[in-house]
């Protein structure tokens, strides 16, 4: 996926800018914030910044950048395609991709020098990619400790293991990593997480008796990267803390030293004055409990804002007001109340969500009103949302950042 560039792809002559009507606005000194935060909680082992998913919605080619600017050496996606869009686009650093089909492209991988996660079935297309490449591929072969999604089962590993030293000793392949996915990390007190560091640890130990000498043995996520430093190994993968979202509960990201990089935030397309008892949008849910004033946000769920998220926060001229009424496709509603006077807001900038810092309302409090978690929130802010990047030199100050988004000149 595209989107518009920063700068220079909206000339006069085409009209305004639509980034200025609508935009999530992607902070890539946070971004560079939060990869140094976390590198610093990971040190010595390396970090792994996972940019699958266009990077969690936050843009997958700028954060990539962003991260390896700040101090992160690998990268990591779910699919093939995902890292072959991040090599086109000319990001040579180390990558992985872990999760396939059969009718993905593992030739192309092999080719350009993508890392290919195997869980066991993946081994023969792989090699069959090496063999047709003329060049060893380069394999992480990941076990089952207990999630009980794609890796080998503690069953089958023994012989995944086997067999990859096999066509390693052949010069098919390379075994560059051994790894495996935490379920629980975000709960720390939860015993799980140390079952699946004693497992992973067998794991190691009949890799390393088969003769596999692994670059980097990686397990932890977010949350097992800045709750538990022995889940480190050589490489943590870490995602949503890049983004600046807490993983925790009960812990925001301010209290773990993170910035929420993503603003999403867009312009009153209408405010007008309505009687008491008027219904508003559809299902007419919700009434006016006295004359007031309404205004119209042009968001709604076609641009991945949830439906059934009504009472999430959106905040207009330093107040935050609930939706009122159903989320609709295009727009939702706020209700200004009886003191807010006609048209005057109009025009005026609206944020649905920020770095938080200044009381703004926050990704935590939309995941709340429908009832999930922020990786969804953010993750699902749609195309039809351009992005606007700022902060994008590691060098330039405030002179790139977007007029009008309220919190943005200091990051
Ligand atoms: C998505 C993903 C991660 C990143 O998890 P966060 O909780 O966002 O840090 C790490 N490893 C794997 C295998 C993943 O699928």
């Amino acid at each position: 996926m595209t989107y518009p560039a920063t700068t220079g792809e909206f000339s006069a002559a085409s009209g305004p800018d639509p980034r200025h009507e609508r935009s999530a606005v992607i902070d890539l000194e946070a971004i560079r914030h939060n990869v140094r935060r976390l590198a610093a909680a990971a040190s010595p082992a390396k970090v792994m910044a996972v940019v699958k998913a266009d990077a969690y919605g936050h843009g997958a080619v700028p954060v990539a950048r962003a991260a390896l600017q700040a101090g992160a050496s690998w990268l990591g996606v779910a699919h093939i395609s995902e890292a072959l869009a991040l090599r086109a686009a000319g990001i040579d650093a180390p990558l992985l991709a872990w999760l396939h089909t059969t009718d993905s492209n593992f030739g192309a991988a092999v080719a350009a020098g993508v890392d290919i996660g195997c869980s066991g079935w993946e081994l023969e297309r792989i090699v069959a990619a090496a063999r047709e490449q003329e060049r060893p591929a380069r394999v992480h072969l990941k076990v089952d400790t207990g999630l009980g999604r794609n890796g080998a089962t503690p069953e089958a590993w023994d012989r995944l293991v086997g067999e990859a030293v096999e066509y390693q000793d052949q010069g098919l392949l390379r075994v560059v990593g051994i790894f495996s996915h935490l379920a629980v990390a975000d709960e720390p007190e939860r015993p799980e997480t140390d079952q699946q560091v004693a497992a992973f640890r067998e794991a190691l130990a009949i890799a390393e008796d088969a003769g596999v000498d692994p670059e980097v043995r990686h397990l932890a996520n977010t949350p097992a990267t800045l709750s538990r430093p022995d889940t480190h190994f050589d490489m943590v993968r870490v995602g949503l803390g890049i983004y600046g979202l807490s993983p925790f509960d009960g812990q925001t990201s301010a209290e773990l030293g993170l910035r929420p990089a993503m603003t999403l935030r867009t312009l009153v397309s209408q405010c007008k004055e309505v009687p008491e008892g008027q219904g508003v949008s559809y299902g007419l849910h919700y009434r006016t409990r006295t004359a007031s004033t309404l205004a119209l946000i042009p968001l709604g769920y076609a641009d991945g804002v949830p439906r059934v998220a009504t009472g999430g926060p959106v905040r207009v001229a330093g107040k935050t007001y609930p939706v009122v009424g159903r989320i609709a496709m295009d727009q939702m509603v706020i209700d200004l109340g009886p003191e807010a006077s006609g048209a005057a807001l109009q025009g005026a900038e609206a944020e649905l969500f920020g770095n938080g810092v200044d009381g703004g309302p926050t990704v935590d409090e939309w995941a709340r009103a429908a009832g999930t978690i922020n990786y969804e929130v953010v993750t699902r802010i749609s195309p039809r949302v351009p992005r606007r990047f700022i902060n994008e030199d590691e060098r330039a100050d405030a002179g790139n950042n977007l007029v009008g988004v309220p919190g943005k000149g200091a990051a």
